[in-house]
């Protein structure tokens, strides 16, 4: 993602899922909460993800992990069809460079013409999601990728290594494990890439500091 927005990190209340505190607390309080501090989880989304099976392999929910939907606002993508539309070549890997819950109210700013279809917590590897597979989020920056990617954003900074939690590589291989097998997409590094990787890309995201090694060995892992 692009956008710069505030330094706000809200501390609502926390509810019956949040996690014990932890040394790291603060940062895992900020950015543990996700949509959960706003109300917004929501049941299990296999059915969000839009066509689940798009070759009947609806196998991978044994690996698929638990996403909540928190829809962005409808100006911030493109309705489609996909994988009839376009196929789905691509997982693109961002890091928000903001907090989870300013991103999500990026997402959902019809204003800020951007999205993503996934974005991932640092804390806890809490999973929201904003626009269904078939539809087109905006976030690759270029169209031809727009339209055959899915787009994941991971919460923190490409220089702040303390958010490249383990629980958000984690969770994210899965997500990305599972968008391979139904898409039928080969898990290397040609097509799980990063959006600095994307051609014309003027982005940094997701930085020397994403352990693609790692990544990639978890991803296959599942
Ligand atoms: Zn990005």
């Amino acid at each position: 993602m692009e956008a710069h927005g505030t330094e706000a990190h809200p501390t609502p209340p926390g509810g019956p899922r949040r996690p014990a505190p932890s040394p790291r607390g603060l940062l895992r309080r900020g950015a543990g909460l996700g949509a959960a501090a706003f109300g917004l989880t929501a049941a299990d989304t296999a059915s969000a993800a839009g066509p689940a099976s798009p070759a009947g392999r609806v196998g991978a929910a044994t690996t698929y992990p638990t996403t909540h939907w928190i829809p962005a606002s409808t100006a911030n993508y493109t309705v489609s069809s996909r994988p009839t539309s376009y196929p789905i070549d691509f997982v693109i890997v961002h890091i928000t460079q903001e907090t989870f819950q300013d991103a999500m109210r990026i997402f959902q700013d019809p204003a800020r013409k951007v999205s993503s279809h996934y974005m991932v917590a640092s804390a806890d590897g809490y999973i929201g999601q904003f626009v269904r597979e078939k539809d087109i989020a905006w976030h690759a920056g270029n169209w031809n990728y727009n339209t055959r990617s899915i787009g994941i954003e991971h919460e923190g900074w490409v220089d702040r290594p303390e958010y490249f939690t383990d629980a958000m590589y984690r969770a994210s291989a899965r997500l990305t494990a599972a968008i391979c097998t139904r898409y039928r997409i080969p898990r290397t590094r040609t097509r799980i890439i990063g959006h600095s990787e994307v051609p014309g890309a003027t982005h940094t995201d997701p930085g020397p500091l994403w352990d693609w090694n790692r990544y990639m060995s978890l991803v296959n892992s599942y």
